[in-house]
């Protein structure tokens, strides 16, 4: 787009840099896997790179293109890949940025399949890594060694809400010559931009917030330099992880709406941790927005508001959090985040029911804890649906 930068809200609703040839304010699903040559000598210039083009949608899509474009813009980054996951951006980042006997430290609550894959998998491969909570910047000290190549976090962690303090930690590792990655899922750029805090790599799951409607799986990755860009899209490319145009389309589509969205929700949650807080069945809140919060001030302080998720503890352990899960009739017993609906979730009979213990005791996850996220329906209705599931209890 040829015009002067634009501020969020605008950039959300125009900043796809897109112009139809017909004047749809919409970009159009090229629903293609290939695209034909004019001639031998255009097909040989668009492989050779020396004119720009497409060729082939596993490489480049314009309706793909337009979100790699849109959400690069939305991070202050340099450019944008765009996967088939959130998961797929995890392990592009992982296979350009480590090679076997490299290091990486990452925050010990990520999301539990980043962190199985490279544990499990990428140690095949020579990868050594060590989980330390973030949040206290001596454990990332700590933890360095010469062979360490990438700083991985996540913040607000999950279930905790620990907030690990993206600038000194990414100043941090470029004493140290590391890559900071941020997996940046939970706040969307609306709340947070790692890139401008001085990170080099910002990713998200966009089946949660840029998405946002429950509708669609996907990823992407936005990084602030060429140079980590040119290392990671091929990879994107040969590993298959690409996006579908329609997936493209959909994921547009929610962006624009982000910023009310969110917003809308931060507000519910601000009043639900609240009303939470000072009820007697309930033993504790974890909200970024509470006073009460370890990391209420840096939370202000690095972030455009406190999110929409929360977790709380039940004063009546496993057997509460059974009950409460039967008897909510407005919020939907369902993983995930980010979107326009309540989701609530009970890790100790359903993510985590088979973990063991010990495991659990690590992840924070305790026998009364409810994961809740936040969506913008009526707060009066979800108050009031809490209410009544806490009356059975
Ligand atoms: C959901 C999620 C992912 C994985 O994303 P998918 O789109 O499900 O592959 C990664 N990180 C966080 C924080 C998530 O919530």
């Amino acid at each position: 787009m040829s015009r002067k930068k634009l501020g969020f809200e605008s950039t959300l609703i125009h900043g796809e840099g897109f112009e139809d040839v017909y004047g749809s304010p919409n970009v159009p699903i090229y629903q293609t896997s290939t695209f034909t040559f004019k001639n031998a000598d255009h097909g040989a210039s668009l492989f050779s790179g020396d004119e720009e083009g497409y060729i082939y949608t596993r490489l480049r899509n314009p309706t793909i293109g337009s979100l790699e474009h849109l959400v690069a813009n939305l991070e202050n980054g340099y450019g944008g890949i765009a996967v088939s996951s959130g998961m797929g951006a995890v392990n592009t980042i992982y296979m350009g940025l480590l090679s076997q006997g490299d290091h990486m430290i990452s925050s010990a609550a990520v999301y539990g399949p980043s962190r199985s894959v490279m544990e499990k998998h990428w140690s095949r491969f020579g990868v050594e890594s060590t989980y330390v909570n973030t949040a206290n910047l001596e454990n990332i000290q700590k933890a360095i060694k010469p062979n360490t190549k990438v700083l991985y976090i996540e913040t607000p962690a999950n279930p905790t809400m620990d907030i690990t303090d993206i600038r000194e930690a990414s100043a941090l590792a470029k004493k140290h010559g590391i890559i900071t990655v941020v997996d940046n899922t939970f706040c969307s750029p609306h709340l947070q931009k790692p890139l401008d805090l001085g990170a080099d790599v910002v990713f998200h799951s966009m089946t949660k917030f840029l998405n946002g409607h429950a509708d669609v799986v996907a990823g992407i990755i936005v990084t602030k330099e060429k140079a980590i860009y040119d290392t990671l899209r091929p990879i994107m490319v040969n590993m298959g992880v690409n996006m579908d145009p329609h997936q493209a389309y959909l994921v547009i589509r929610g962006i624009k709406t982000l910023g009310v969205r969110i917003d809308r929700a931060q507000e519910n949650a601000m009043q639900i941790a609240e009303y939470l807080e000072n009820h007697d069945k309930v033993d504790w809140v974890t909200y970024p927005g509470l006073a009460s919060h370890p990391h209420h001030e840096l939370a202000k302080k690095q972030m455009n508001g406190f999110g929409t998720m929360l977790s709380f503890g039940l004063k009546g352990g496993f057997k509460a959090g059974k009950i409460v899960m039967d008897n909510v009739e407005v919020a939907l017993l369902a993983v995930s985040l980010g979107g326009v609906e309540t989701l609530i979730q009970h890790p100790a009979s359903m993510t985590h029911s088979k973990v063991s213990a010990e495991s659990k005791q690590k992840a924070g996850i305790t026998d009364g804890l409810v994961r809740y996220s936040v969506g913008i329906e009526n707060v009066e209705d979800l108050i009031a649906d809490l209410d009544q599931a806490l009356d059975k209890v």
